[in-house]
């Protein structure tokens, strides 16, 4: 798996998908980089194509999943 990081904001991105991919090569990585972060959004991408190969169970525990985070921002948007 390819890594590009983008210097601005320290970040590893590996989905080409990703709205914040760097265009430029500055820095990648062919395996797993240390230092940096990980993107928040590769992650979600990750998320949702594994859930396409999940099996129903594993899709109902993510589910379960979504429904608490759901629940948590709306808890947070009620504060404000
Ligand atoms: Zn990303």
């Amino acid at each position: 798996m390819l890594f590009r990081r983008n210097w601005e904001t320290n970040t590893w991105h590996w989905r080409a998908q990703c709205g914040q991919w760097p265009q430029q090569s500055a820095d990648e990585r062919a395996g797993l980089p240390r230092g940096g972060q990980l993107c928040k959004e590769c992650e979600a991408l990750d998320l949702r194509s594994a859930l396409q190969r999940l099996t129903a169970e594993e899709e109902a525990e993510l589910q379960r999943y979504r429904n608490v985070a759901q629940k948590q921002r709306q808890r947070q948007g009620s504060r404000r």
